[in-house]
């Protein structure tokens, strides 16, 4: 590298190699080792649960990965729990508009009919699970076949029943989700990850997302999913607003005092619906990353789950193009920087691979237990290759959604330099 210079370690003053375009972190103490890395504080509801969970839990459910055959969903007390949690939940909310309408019809009172009014806006609030939108940006079939062939062709193998929608993304990552009233069944590829990804690694990513789909877990159940919504909305309905730093006392201000008591009320329910669906959904990560490996083959699972953890590459990548450059090629200057990864960028992510501390993201399990179990159940021959003319169609589709995605990133990059 020409133009490589050296900083000190803010925490631990170790000497620091800066090579621009790369994360800058010192080996010494790991500082800002994962640029992405949140305070626990700043993590949504279902994120805090995950962290909390701890890992010796975590670690057990690897050991029993390891060791069975085929994963399966039992019925345990804690699933049972998480049933018996969700239906009071819905209980709790379906009885909001069953009051509204006693009150309304069958009292005297003209406060109860104006509180009868506001029960039932409440209700209608809490249920409006479909007010969440959708990242991203629905690919059309007839302008994308190849891509919807290949989703096919993985949900054949895969034996899931056929994705509805492809959605393309400007994240560094990938999703699958099913949305509104109709259950859409939604793949979303970020252009950023998958412009790093070879074939298969690509393949890898969507048997993965795909398989959540065909063997659901019992947090991608319609009654557990919303339940988990509902409660979700009533946090953030009744939590009251605080300035940084203040202290809601009883004394002071009593009204949000006791919304905040019954935010916490709200939090512990949540979190103990988490606890009990947790088991299950770490075990659906890894029953999709099986399916991924078999059907891209494990070396292909591995490395894609791997450069999973070079989104900081490629944002300060983008970066640098939106601040100097005005016509050149994003993608194609991500993937030049991801051939000639200097030798410190390649040891932050190995070292965030091997921590047990550092995860993807904290709904999965920790990579290096991922990769683990990938490499136990080794499968050499992928189950699933696409013929020459798919393949060509690909490569054709994925120049577009890079030039389109592009447009897009650049510009939303400069607008907010
Ligand atoms: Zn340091
Ligand atoms: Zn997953």
């Amino acid at each position: 590298m020409t133009n490589h210079t050296t900083e000190y370690c803010p925490e631990c003053g170790h000497k620091m190699d800066v090579v621009p375009g790369y994360v800058t972190w010192c080996e010494e103490c790991n500082w800002n080792i994962d640029p992405n890395w949140r305070h626990i504080s700043s993590l949504g509801l279902l994120e805090r649960i995950n962290y909390r969970m701890g890992f010796k839990k975590s670690h057990q459910l690897l050991e029993e990965n390891l060791h069975t055959e085929r994963i399966m969903y039992p019925l345990t007390w804690r699933k049972a729990l998480a049933y018996l949690l969700a239906g009071s939940v819905h209980a709790a909310t379906f009885s909001l508009p069953i009051i509204a309408v006693n009150w309304f019809f069958y009292s005297n009172s003209v406060l109860l009919t104006q509180l009868a009014f506001v029960l039932f806006l409440l209700f209608i609030g809490l249920m409006l699970p479909y007010r969440r939108k959708l990242s991203g940006q629905p690919l059309r079939r007839e302008e994308y076949p190849g891509l919807y062939r290949l989703a096919d062709d993985i949900a054949g193998a895969i034996q899931a029943p056929p994705i509805d929608e492809i959605r393309m993304t400007n994240s560094y990552n990938a999703y699958f989700t099913k949305f509104g009233r109709r259950r859409t069944k939604i793949i979303g590829i970020g252009v950023p990850l998958f412009s790093a990804l070879s074939l298969s690694e690509k393949i890898a990513i969507l048997a993965h997302e795909t398989a959540h789909h065909a063997h659901k877990d019992v947090t991608r159940s319609w009654f557990i999913e919303s339940a988990r919504h509902i409660m979700a909305s009533w946090y953030e309905f009744v939590h009251p607003y605080c300035e940084e730093g203040e202290v809601l006392g009883p004394i002071s201000t009593p009204i949000r005092y006791a919304q905040l008591l019954l935010a916490n009320l709200i939090f512990i329910l949540y979190y103990g619906l988490g606890i009990t669906v947790w088991d299950e959904s770490q075990r659906a990560e890894y029953l999709a990353d099986r399916v991924a490996g078999e059907i891209a083959g494990t070396d292909a699972a591995c490395s894609a789950l791997s450069k999973c953890h070079f989104a900081p590459v490629f944002w300060l990548t983008a970066e640098r193009i939106a601040r100097y450059r005005f016509a050149s090629d994003l993608f194609g200057e991500f993937r030049q920087k991801m051939e000639h990864i200097p030798a410190g960028e390649q040891k932050r992510v190995q070292r965030i691979c091997d921590s047990i501390a550092v995860q993807l993201d904290s709904t999965h399990p920790p990579t290096q237990y991922r990769l683990k179990s990938l490499q136990h159940h080794q499968v050499l021959t992928p189950q699933y290759v696409p013929d020459s003319s798919l393949k060509n169609q690909l490569e054709e589709e994925f120049a577009r959604l890079e030039k389109l995605s592009q447009r897009y990133l650049l510009d939303d990059i400069r607008a907010a330099l």
